[in-house]
């Protein structure tokens, strides 16, 4: 007789769970996944990615690991930051559909069934998620991050969807897509639009974390959002040029200006404030521009030197 495969042990849905410092907020989760995952009646497994937590997240993971054969973890040797534990957790996934979640609650288990009912339906490849207010956000984040979109919008040609979370379920069309994106600047926000596909969308109310703090503070937001500028968009190199230009045309009407006026008037001392006004405006911008350049050298320095995204200090 042939063997057939077990396909009732075969993984139908995977979670993929990114935590840092997430003691707190990892049991109520655990649970709460849980429960959902029971309730869809298929096969199932939980990966939990500890990105070099500092307090007893790893220790938490391993208990849950060691009760129960769902659960795998794959540890750390240091903090990676969220991209690289989301894509740890992607290339781990053995499931016909992978569903990535925060382990703050925030994104609510409890929206998987639907979003598994969508994907399944094979009308979408993928859902995905996106808050409709950001209560409880302080004002000046919120002001910011919706200033990001804009400017993402304008500068890339990719549709950034206000508020989307990184909070998705998809099927493994999607996932192979995603996974043979090698960069090392990973920016999800950007690469998921980018590899494209139909996305069905889920909204919801923000939720406040059910535990513990954020981890991103306003300057580590703006970094994030530099990042994903660079990492979609060349416009600042082209915008920085096209000013050069103009500027340069400045300065030869002024140049003009300077030499009829000399010649008509004979006085070529006169205007020292203005000239040095000029020279530092000139020389501002030449900095500006020569950071931006940098900011693309350096993105590409960081790829050429093709280091791994993470390294694994223990798994289960
Ligand atoms: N996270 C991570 N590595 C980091 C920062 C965050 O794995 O360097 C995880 C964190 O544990 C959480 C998720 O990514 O599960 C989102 O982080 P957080 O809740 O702090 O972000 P926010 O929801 O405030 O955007
Ligand atoms: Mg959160």
């Amino acid at each position: 007789m042939i063997d057939q495969p077990v396909l009732s042990k075969a993984v139908y849905l995977s979670l993929v769970v990114p935590c840092y410092d997430e003691e707190t907020a990892l049991p109520q989760f655990y649970a709460d996944a849980i429960g959902i995952c029971e309730s869809i009646n298929k096969p199932f497994e939980l990966i939990f990615i500890d990105d070099g937590s500092k307090d007893a997240t790893l220790k938490i993971l391993r208990q849950i690991a060691h009760n129960d054969i769902r659960v795998h973890y794959i540890s750390f040797s240091r903090n990676f930051g969220k991209e690289a534990a989301m894509l740890a957790g992607l290339q781990a996934a053995q499931g016909t559909y992978t569903v990535v979640l925060d382990a703050d609650g925030q994104d609510p288990p409890a929206l998987i069934p639907q979003m598994l009912e969508a994907v399944a339906s094979g009308e979408y490849d993928c859902a995905g998620t996106r808050r409709v207010n950001r209560t409880g956000e302080p004002p000046v984040r919120s002001f910011f991050a919706r200033c990001f979109y804009r400017i993402m919008r304008k500068f890339t040609d990719i549709a950034i969807v206000d508020g989307a979370r990184d909070f998705r379920l998809m099927n493994k069309r999607y996932m192979d897509a995603l996974l043979t994106l090698p960069e090392r600047n990973r920016f999800s926000k950007g690469i998921f639009p980018w590899i494209g596909f139909n996305t069905k969308w889920f909204e919801y109310e923000n939720i406040a974390r059910t535990a513990g703090s954020t981890k991103w503070s306003f300057w580590k937001l703006v970094m994030y959002s530099l990042d994903g500028m660079a990492a979609f968009s060349s416009k600042p190199i082209a915008i920085v040029s096209v000013l050069g230009m103009v500027l340069f045309m400045v300065a030869l009407a002024i140049i003009v200006f300077i030499i009829i006026r000399k010649l008509a008037y004979g006085d070529p001392v006169a205007g020292w404030t203005s000239t040095i006004c000029i020279i530092l405006f000139c020389s501002g911008i030449q900095l500006f521009t020569i950071g931006i350049l940098g900011q693309y050298i350096a993105k590409t320095y960081t790829e050429t030197k093709q280091r791994p995204h993470f390294i694994i200090r223990e798994a289960q």
